[in-house]
């Protein structure tokens, strides 16, 4: 496994490998059994001929809160460990300087699917998420990148923008990776105080709880209602958003013969945990 840590060295890195199929995925770090889980998905989707590129940079540009970027873990050493035990054959580790000019003047906002959910309630996040994975899929040009469906409107709006910008790229979404009491994995989760993590799988229950209303014909206002009053119920919680939307869409629920997705996103203490479950009469 090869470590780029500027654009140069990445280019020299990568032109051995180019003709074949390239995989790319993008991580902020402290990874995770979920980044791994992607990145041994990528090494099975590059296969044997084709190669796999993770990126590792924790993009200041996507924070909208400057003490989440500050406390946000970092773990460098046990990242390449990582990598390196799934199968990546390139990593590239930028610092911010390395990838932004400090006169960068160029924004790229979609402007529909950011308008909800966490694009609400964080400002230019998603503005800044388009920026950075765009850069990174102009300087890897993979074939295919992996992204998570933990962040399900992170998805819909890249896929929007591959689409948008027509960027001769295929994304791929890979299921959510649960610990065993069914939080979703997340590097936030080990800024948890020992009572909210143990009390943290109440968002999963909850959301499994609210697949079964669905079905049984609950309405949308209903179902958000018990999610949240379920989660608020613990000390030091508060739902940022609970809401029922199209899973494609993102915006209200029309159609019922539609998919439909339940995204969460609840503060417990200072930290801010979010999931998601698709959800479908049938
Ligand atoms: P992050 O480092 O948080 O930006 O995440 C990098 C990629 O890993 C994104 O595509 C995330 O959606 C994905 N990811 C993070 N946590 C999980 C998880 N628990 N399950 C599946 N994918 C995840």
């Amino acid at each position: 496994m090869q470590i780029a840590h500027t654009k140069e060295e990445l280019r020299a890195m990568l032109a051995p490998l180019r003709g074949k199929r390239m995989v790319l995925v993008p991580t902020m770090g402290a990874l995770h059994e979920g980044h791994a889980t992607l990145l041994r998905q990528a090494r099975e989707l590059a296969g044997a001929e084709g190669s796999v590129v993770a990126s590792v940079f924790l993009n200041p540009v996507q924070f909208d809160n400057a003490g989440d970027l500050a406390t946000y873990p970092k773990t460098p050493e046990q990242d390449m460990e990582t990598c390196a035990s799934c199968g990546v054959d390139v990593v590239f580790m930028p610092t911010p300087d390395v990838m932004y000019m400090a006169d960068r003047s160029i924004t790229l906002e979609e402007t529909h699917l950011s308008t909800v959910l966490c694009g609400a309630s964080r400002p230019g996040h998603f503005a800044g998420v388009c920026l950075v994975v765009n850069k990174l899929f102009n300087l890897v040009q993979p074939t295919d990148a992996v992204f998570g469906k933990k962040d399900y409107q992170q998805l819909a709006i890249l896929r929007r923008m591959v689409r948008d910008l027509d960027i001769p790229i295929t994304l791929h979404g890979a299921e959510i990776v649960r610990g065993e009491d069914g939080l979703a994995l997340s590097s936030r989760n080990v800024r948890l105080t020992p009572e909210h993590r143990s009390a943290a799988p109440a968002i999963r229950a909850s959301l499994l709880t609210a697949s079964a209303a669905y079905r049984a014909g609950d309405s949308a206002s209903a179902i958000c209602a018990q999610v949240r009053c379920t989660l608020e119920s613990i000390p030091g919680v508060h739902c940022d958003y609970v809401e029922l939307v199209d899973a494609e869409t993102l915006h209200e629920v029309a159609e019922p013969d539609r998919l439909a997705l339940l995204a969460v996103a609840a503060w417990f203490g200072d930290v801010r945990l979010i999931d998601n479950i698709e959800l479908s009469r049938a």
